[in-house]
């Protein structure tokens, strides 16, 4: 799987047609007629991203609010790109709120950049996020370039430390059963192999001879 998006998405004639009736300022991005090709953007980027935000990995969720449409150019500095399918990639909306409307280009441009190289940010089209950045232990995020140190800041992803340290805060506080099984997740193949065949002891002692 690609570290960055190799394709955007591709309205449909019929999409383009109610953008150009409906578009005339990034306001009007909310405007409900465009719910349908929202719906259909989040859908298909969803699986070219991997279902993880753009900008801290995480993955993203399915409920109403879990998921944002990332404009990487800020729609408010650059109105005519906020349907520019590859100004859009899918964030979490903790990277998206942090990000805000701060400024990613060196310099001005006229049309929409074809390269990363205008841009401070890691571009989720553009660019090759594991060039920028590594992630350690799930939530220490270590900048390799300037363009990696200048993601996490913008998105201040050294909030994350402190997100994973209060759930593991919660999740000590919760039953064993649900200590067990999230210590699961990451456990090595022998330890899940342990588990197994302890838990077959268990059931057949259930079971009787
Ligand atoms: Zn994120």
């Amino acid at each position: 799987m690609s570290s960055r998006i190799l394709e955007a998405y591709q309205l449909t004639a019929s999409e383009k047609k109610i953008i150009d009736t409906h578009f005339s300022t990034h306001k009007d991005w909310e405007k409900s007629v465009f719910e349908g090709i929202k719906e259909n953007l989040v859908n298909d980027l969803r699986i070219k991203q991997n279902n993880k935000c753009c900008y801290c990995r995480n993955e993203l969720g399915y409920d109403i609010k879990a998921v944002d449409i990332e404009h990487i150019l800020p729609k408010s500095k650059y109105e005519k790109f906020t349907f520019h399918t590859k100004n859009l990639a899918l964030s979490c909306p903790g990277c998206n709120t942090s990000k805000g409307s701060k400024e990613v280009l060196k310099s001005p441009i006229k049309k929409y950049p074809r390269t990363g190289t205008n841009i401070i940010i890691v571009h989720a089209h553009f660019d090759n996020y594991e060039s920028s950045i590594e992630i350690h232990s799930g939530s220490i995020y270590e900048g390799l370039d300037e363009k990696g140190c200048e993601t996490i800041k913008q998105c201040k992803l050294y909030r994350l430390k402190r997100v994973h340290k209060k759930a593991r805060k919660n999740l000590s506080n919760s039953s064993p059963i649900q200590q067990l099984v999230e210590s699961l997740r990451t456990a090595s193949d022998a330890d899940k192999q342990l588990f197994i065949n302890q838990m077959r002891e268990m059931t057949n002692q259930f079971q009787g001879p």
